[in-house]
């Protein structure tokens, strides 16, 4: 079966989490199976060449960066809200369905020039991937490619991330 089947029939949907309206898709159950994220870490590797490094987003996108990390060698930098990274930080705001959030890297993390992978787990309106890209900006790199596990439709997020080359291992309609 193809990872992206795997994936469907390990996902469950939990209708109105975190507030009423919202279809939370929880990725408990692919995380749960022996050695699948291993795998998805290799497809992932296996689809972007020339990368320099890994950036994983707070707090589930840790989980396939470091797999990927781990898999491929390659160094791993976290991306995390506001007031978690000690020191220096560049720091971006995007906007939410409702106000603002903001994420932050710390300077010095990514060198400027480097090839960056931006990871996480699922894909929404594409506001946390589009944030991570401009962390990536801010310290003089570039964004290489993107990858989530679950991408879901009628949100916006692939068109809103669509100068990017972007791996989608299941889609959700
Ligand atoms: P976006 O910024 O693309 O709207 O939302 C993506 C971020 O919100 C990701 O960091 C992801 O962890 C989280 N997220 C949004 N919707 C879901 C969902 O249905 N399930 C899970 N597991 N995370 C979600």
């Amino acid at each position: 079966r193809s990872l992206s089947a795997r994936i469907a029939g390990l996902l469950s949907a939990f209708p109105d989490h975190p507030e009423p309206g919202i279809v939370f898709r929880d990725l408990a159950g692919v995380y749960a199976e022996p050695g699948l994220l291993a795998e998805l870490a290799d497809a992932v590797a296996g689809h972007f060449g020339g990368v320099d490094r890994i950036l994983a987003v707070e707090a589930r996108g840790f989980l396939l960066g470091a797999a990927v990390s781990a898999r491929t060698g390659l160094p791993l930098t976290l991306v995390r809200k506001p007031g978690k990274l000690p020191g220096p930080v560049h720091r971006v705001e995007y906007a939410l369905e409702y106000g603002t959030d903001q994420l932050e890297v710390q300077k010095g993390a990514i060198a400027p020039g480097e090839r960056v992978l931006c990871v996480d787990d699922v894909l929404a309106t594409g506001g946390t991937l589009a944030a991570a890209a401009a962390l990536v900006a801010a310290c003089g790199a570039r964004t290489a490619g993107m990858a989530v596990l679950v991408a879901l439709a009628g949100l916006g997020g692939s068109e809103r991330l669509s100068r990017h080359p972007l791996l989608v291992l299941h889609d959700v309609p």
